[in-house]
C-alpha cells in the first residue's frame, strides 16, 4: 500500500445513533484493500436520502452516511494501478457485476445481483476519509472544482431521469419538486435545450431558485386543477407530456399522474415513504407510460462531470453558498427538511 506522507491514524466521522442524532466520534482511519483506494474527502452534499436515514430514523445505528462526494485520493492498494495518491476523484455508490444480463444490456441500476438499498451504506464521507473500490471512483476533468463536482452523483440521477422520460423537443415539461434532484432536472433539461418546463414546487425558497434556474412557469400545489381519482378521462388543463416526480410524496405522485396529458409519460424519480393512491383506468384510457427511475445511466458519472465541466449548469445556483462543517450536519439537514436551505448543501469534513 502506498499513502501519502503524514496520514493521520484516526479521522472526525459524524456517526448516526439514532433518528435526529448524529455524534461526531474520532474513528481509525480505513485502510485500504489491494483494489481499494482511501480518499481524503474535499465535500460531500447532502441527499435526500440522508434526510430519511438520519432524521427519519431509516438508517443504520453506528453508520456515516455521505454518497456524493468528491476527494483527493491519500491511499491506494497494492493491485491498484490507474490511481496515485494526490490525484482528484469523485465518487458515489455504483453497483454493478458488470455480467449478469441488465449490465451487459446498459442498465446498472436494475443489475440481477444487486442486493439490498445501495444506499445503506455504513462507511460515507460525513467523514474525513472515505474508503471504496478503485473501480468506483473518476477523474475530476479539467477546470472543475472539487465543490461543482461534488454534484455529480446526484446530477446523474437527474440525467437518468431524464433518460427515462424519452423527452423531445416536441414535449412540454412538468418536473414535481425543486429539492435537489427537481432543481438539477430542471438546470439539466434547460441546458439540454428542452422545454417549456413547469415546477410545481410548495416551498417559496425553492420555486424561486426553480425561475433561476430557467422554469418557464413555477406553480404551488394548490394551484394544480385536481380531481377525483375516479375521474380518469379528464385531463388537467395545464397537463404535459412528460411529467417528472422528484419529490417522493403520495400526494405530488398523484397530482402529478393526474397532469400527463394523453399518450404522455410519468417518470417517478423521488422516493417516498407513504403510497399513492392510482387509478389504472386513466393509464388505460389515456395510454399514459408511468415508469421508475432509479440511480444512473451506465454512463451517468462521465455524462455527469462532462456537463458540469461544459459550464452549462449553474452551480453557484444550485449549491448552497456556506459549506457545511461535520458539526452543522444535524443542523443542516433540518434546515433543508423545512425548507430553509433550497439549494444543494456541501459538506466539507476538513473545515
Ligand atoms: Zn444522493
Ligand atoms: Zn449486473
Amino acid at each position: 500500500m502506498r499513502t501519502m506522507t503524514d496520514l493521520p491514524t484516526t479521522m472526525p466521522a459524524a456517526v448516526y445513533r439514532g433518528p435526529g442524532d448524529i455524534v461526531l466520534e474520532e474513528l481509525p482511519v480505513p485502510s485500504p484493500g489491494p483494489e481499494q483506494v482511501l480518499v481524503e474527502v474535499a465535500h460531500c452534499g447532502i441527499c435526500g436520502s440522508d434526510i430519511h436515514l438520519l432524521l427519519d430514523g431509516l438508517g443504520q445505528a453506528g453508520s456515516v452516511e455521505g454518497h456524493e462526494w468528491t476527494g483527493v485520493i491519500a491511499a491506494v492498494g497494492a493491485d491498484v494501478d490507474q490511481w496515485v495518491v494526490g490525484d482528484a476523484v469523485v465518487g458515489g455508490p455504483s453497483p454493478r457485476c458488470r455480467h449478469c444480463r441488465r449490465c451487459l444490456e446498459g442498465k446498472p441500476s436494475q443489475c440481477r445481483n444487486r442486493t439490498g438499498s445501495v444506499m445503506d451504506i455504513s462507511e460515507g464521507a460525513f467523514a474525513r476519509y472515505i474508503r471504496t473500490n478503485a473501480s468506483a471512483v473518476w477523474r475530476l476533468p479539467p477546470g472543475l472544482s472539487m465543490r461543482q463536482a461534488a454534484l455529480t452523483e446526484p446530477l446523474a440521477v437527474a440525467l437518468h431521469g431524464i433518460t427515462r422520460s424519452q423527452v423531445t423537443e416536441a414535449d412540454s415539461i412538468m418536473v414535481f419538486g425543486a429539492g435537489p434532484i427537481g432543481a438539477l432536472t430542471v438546470a439539466a433539461l434547460k441546458a439540454k435545450g428542452f422545454g417549456p418546463i413547469t415546477v410545481i414546487e410548495p416551498g417559496a425558497r425553492r420555486r424561486r431558485l426553480a425561475l433561476d434556474l430557467g422554469a418557464d412557469e413555477v406553480r404551488d400545489p394548490s394551484e394544480l386543477e385536481l380531481f377525483e381519482v375516479l375521474d380518469p378521462e379528464r385531463i388537467a388543463s395545464g397537463a404535459c407530456d412528460v411529467v417528472i416526480e422528484c419529490s417522493g410524496h403520495g400526494n405530488a405522485v398523484e397530482a402529478a399522474f393526474n397532469q400527463v396529458s394523453r399518450g404522455g409519460r410519468l417518470v417517478l424519480v423521488g422516493a417516498g415513504i407513504d403510497q399513492p393512491n392510482l387509478n389504472p383506468l386513466r393509464m388505460i384510457l389515456n395510454e399514459l407510460t408511468l415508469c421508475g427511475s432509479f440511480l444512473y445511466d451506465a454512463d451517468g458519472f462521465e455524462n455527469a462531470l462532462t456537463l458540469l465541466a461544459s459550464g452549462a449548469l449553474p452551480t453557484d445556483l444550485l449549491i448552497e453558498p456556506a459549506d457545511v462543517t461535520l458539526d452543522q450536519l444535524m443542523g443542516t439537514l433540518r434546515d433543508l427538511s423545512s425548507g430553509v436551505l433550497a439549494g444543494k448543501a456541501m459538506v466539507a469534513p476538513g473545515l
